[in-house]
């Protein structure tokens, strides 16, 4: 079975439709402060797609726009000013940021209940410690959620992740652990890759590494889901060799169209949230 991460996203983007339909009948705006410093054109075209969205899921959208050059005090001075004002329910920071600026100082100037992106160590550390009141990173968040849709319980399942990232693979591991898989996480000096991946029930590959995902690789009838977004030849591939790996897999995430799509939906999910947070 392929996985559908269009339909599954379009079920959430309905969700929160309907979130955002009933806050403003209530008289509360939801809404989202995206704050980019610097001109890379990949980022503006994600930020301008996030306000389309936005616009979509009737969710106001702020678009804080700095020049490369800008001083680090000049951006966490603003990041300070939107975290304190009452009318801005949820922000995201943009990234990468300029090489003069150091990401942890930026995001500490974040409140933590306006953290759509679930990063601030505040948010990270209710996450390790099980506390359920802070806010998911969106991919992690988009793996759970597809899991979740097509009937997976991971209960004493065995979960190997590939990538250990801050933004991916780290939160994914106690994610997964918070509903009782017995997790395993693979990086480049994990020895011999193959042997730990074929034991997996379930495979998330978060390596960015194009084809690093055989079919060899693969338990047959496992659930493989796919994070890797790759460019190679112009087109886009994940980790995973789909082609190969599908005859295999029990279940596959296909990129595009699978944890992409639901990615960005969490972010608005992360949004509404928020909004409650703080109105
Ligand atoms: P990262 O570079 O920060 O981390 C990659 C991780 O993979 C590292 O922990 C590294 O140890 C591990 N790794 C790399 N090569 C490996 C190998 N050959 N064997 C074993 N482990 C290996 O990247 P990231 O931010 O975690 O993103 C991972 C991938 O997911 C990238 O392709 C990124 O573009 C993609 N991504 C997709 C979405 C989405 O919504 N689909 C969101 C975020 C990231």
């Amino acid at each position: 079975m392929i996985i559908d991460g269009k339909a599954i996203a379009e079920e959430i983007r309905t969700r929160v439709l309907a979130d955002a339909q009933a806050l403003r009948a209530r008289g509360i705006i939801p809404s989202l402060d995206v704050v980019m410093v610097g001109d890379d054109p990949g980022s503006i075209q994600y930020a301008r797609s996030k306000e389309k969205t936005a616009t979509k899921l009737e969710i106001d959208f702020r678009f804080h726009h700095f020049p490369e050059a800008t001083p680090e005090e000049e951006v966490v001075a603003k990041v300070k000013e939107l975290s304190a004002d009452p009318n801005v329910k949820a922000i995201m920071i943009e990234m990468p940021l300029p090489k003069h600026m150091n990401e942890n100082t930026v995001r500490m100037a974040l409140n933590p209940d306006k953290d759509v992106d679930g990063l601030h160590p505040v948010n990270l550390g209710k996450l390790v410690s099980g506390a359920e009141d802070g806010f998911i990173p969106n991919t992690p968040l988009a793996v759970i959620r597809i899991i979740d849709s097509v009937g997976f319980d991971l209960k004493g399942k065995r979960a190997v992740i590939i990538g250990r990232s801050v933004p991916v693979g780290k939160p994914l591991f106690f994610l997964m652990l918070a509903r009782h898989a017995t997790v395993t996480t693979c990086h480049t000096r994990t020895v011999d890759l193959p042997s730990v991946t074929s034991q997996a029930d379930i495979l998330v590959a978060a390596a960015g590494k194009a084809g690093l995902v055989t079919k060899e690789m693969v338990k047959p009838g496992a659930v493989v889901i796919d994070v890797g977004t790759n460019i190679v030849d112009g087109k886009t591939v994940g980790d995973v060799d789909f082609e190969a790996v599908k005859d295999v897999a029990g279940m596959i995430t296909p990129v595009p169209g699978g944890v992409g799509p639901v990615t960005t939906a969490t972010l608005f999910e992360n949004v509404i949230e928020a909004t409650k947070k703080n109105s």
